[in-house]
């Protein structure tokens, strides 16, 4: 077999006290589940069935790198969320097994081109370039359940140049984890190394070049971003 050029190299993400990589195949994202988060984008925050969109796999940034403010956008926003690693595969899942499936937890930045998100979603346009531009998937080193346990409460915050903009707790989501995980799977199926984004609480804002954004979640790493100057 030949190519001809040469095949992308597999997007993967660190693991807390491994060598070893956690290589990612898809990345899902969950709109509006924090009840507050669902307010400050004017809408109701019902609680209907969680509502999906994706990110490409290459979206992923490391933690501690700098991201190039994005093109055809002037309100960049940040989005701090849990993350969720499908460790094991599977379809139509029960909440009740749900979280066999998860390898492991992470902090992530749901990047948006808020500008084009909204103009899209007032149009019944698909997200993606709002959504899944490049750089738009920051995320920290993953760490295994097995090491942190579950969470389904904690801190979740974000902060800019050190002033806090998000500050929450993860026993707000309006779906838990085993409940996006039973959802998701009835939709699609399942495998290890897909990524679950499970959305953000109240306080995104705008982020502008030479910002320092670093969230966290307790019991995880510290996700520490810098928003560099566009490029040419
Ligand atoms: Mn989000």
């Amino acid at each position: 077999m030949s190519f001809v050029f040469p095949p992308q190299a597999p997007t993967s993400v660190e693991i807390r006290g491994s060598n070893d990589r956690f290589p990612v195949r898809r990345i899902y994202c969950v709109g509006r589940n924090y009840a507050a988060h669902a307010r400050e984008m004017g809408k109701d925050p019902e609680r209907e069935p969680p509502f999906f969109f994706t990110k490409p796999a290459d979206a992923i940034v490391p933690n501690n790198a700098t991201v190039p403010y994005p093109p055809r956008t002037s309100n960049l926003h940040h989005e701090i969320e849990l993350v969720v690693a499908i460790g094991k595969a599977g379809r139509n899942i029960p909440v009740g097994n749900a979280l066999e499936h998860v390898f492991g937890y992470a902090v992530g930045n749901d990047l948006t081109r808020r500008d084009l998100q909204l103009e899209a979603r007032d149009k019944g346009r698909p997200w993606d370039t709002g959504k899944a531009f490049d750089k738009s998937a920051p995320i920290t080193a993953i760490v295994p359940a097995s090491q942190c346990g579950h969470l389904s409460k904690g801190r979740i915050w974000l902060k800019v140049n050190g002033e806090t903009r998000q500050n929450a707790d993860l026993e707000e989501l309006i779906w838990n984890v085993p409940e996006i995980i039973a959802e998701l799977s009835t939709l699609f199926e399942l495998e290890p190394g897909d990524l679950i984004y499970t959305g953000t609480p109240a306080g995104v804002g705008a982020l502008k070049a030479g910002d320092r954004v670093e969230g966290g979640i307790d019991g995880l790493d510290v996700l520490v971003t810098t928003i560099g100057p566009s490029e040419a």
